[in-house]
């Protein structure tokens, strides 16, 4: 069975190697999956998984897409982005008041035409319960509304790193690389739940190894397993266990915090290959690259850059580089 899906990614995304930071931190061989490049928007990973869930609310008639997250949420400003593209309204609660300075992502979302409900929570936990209840009194106005938690992490959302797991197999294969560790940051866990259930379900050989950056590593782990092991049902391909959900805690003081060592981490990707890595999700998810490395994890290893242009281009402007 094939899930419906509404194209946005350019894909596939490219797969790089990268000589002057196997350089730097000698260790290698060394790659960088490119999906800060999937295409549309400044939408990052979170095109991926928006394919699927835009696909299947199309495939419900669904008009309103609802969903919720923080101000500097990347996947509210995707979300209005791929609703405009299909045509669809978008409400999108977000926690908290209105913020006093602009966030890009926000004024991205405004800028595509979703709606913006402010103050509807008090804790960020409490979001997905209300985009149900808002979700269910649009519906009560008669309107098709379809909701989708926060990063979308879904089993549906996550069939878009499943595949993204084949399509770097293939690359692999293609170069006669044998890929061991894959890096990869993760907040609401949805891109992970998706990696896990492609690198079980599709055979392949690497490990996959997360940066939670902003909830605790054992209770998300448990549910990137439970999203992996549906999402992997869905399309038919043998469901994950719980040795394959590697999940390490990288929230130091908190999320979009950066240590000095996470600067490190953007620095040396920025001035070694040129990537622009965000304090929220890319520099942290370098800090564990590197760590793993440096404890001689198995090579040929690839990080895998998950966009944030928006907030690695902010924290350059701040002067947090
Ligand atoms: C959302 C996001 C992530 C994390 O993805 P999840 O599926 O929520 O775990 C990583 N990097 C960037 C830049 C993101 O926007």
């Amino acid at each position: 069975m094939t899930p419906p899906r509404a194209e946005l990614a350019a894909l596939p995304t490219p797969l790089e190697r990268m000589p002057r930071l196997e350089q730097a931190l000698d260790a290698g061989p060394l790659y960088v999956k490119r999906d800060d490049l999937t295409g549309f928007g400044i939408a990052g990973n979170k095109a991926r998984a928006l394919e699927f869930l835009i696909g299947a609310a199309l495939a419900d008639e669904a008009d309103v897409i609802v969903t919720g997250g923080s101000p500097a949420s990347n996947f509210c400003a995707a979300t209005a982005l791929a609703a405009s593209r299909f045509g669809l309204d978008c409400e999108l609660l977000i926690a908290g008041p209105a913020p006093s300075t602009p966030s890009t992502s926000l004024e991205l979302a405004k800028a595509a035409g979703a709606r913006l409900v402010f103050d509807n929570v008090d804790r960020r936990e409490d979001l997905d319960a209300a985009v149900v209840d808002h979700a269910a009194s649009l519906r009560a106005a008669g309107r098709h509304a379809w909701p989708v938690p926060r990063g979308g992490a879904t089993p549906i959302g996550s069939l878009g790193y499943a595949y993204a797991a084949r399509e770097l197999a293939e690359q692999a294969d293609r170069e006669g690389v044998r890929l061991r560790t894959a890096v990869v940051a993760t907040g609401s866990g949805g891109t992970q739940a998706g990696l896990v259930a492609g690198q079980v379900g599709f055979g392949l050989r690497w490990r996959v190894i997360g940066a939670s950056v902003s909830r605790p590593a054992p209770m998300l782990a448990d549910q990137i397993l439970r999203t992996a092991r549906a999402c992997a049902k869905s399309i038919d391909l043998e469901p994950a266990t719980a040795d394959d959900v590697d999940l390490r805690d990288h929230r130091g003081e908190g999320f979009g915090i950066a240590s000095d060592e996470d600067r490190r981490s953007a620095r040396l990707a920025l001035t070694t290959e040129g990537l622009l890595l965000d304090d929220y999700y890319g520099a942290k998810a370098m800090t564990l690259f590197r760590a793993l490395l440096a404890d001689g994890a198995p090579t040929p290893a690839v990080y895998w850059h998950t966009g944030g242009m928006a907030a690695a281009l902010a924290a350059l402007t701040q002067g947090a580089r």
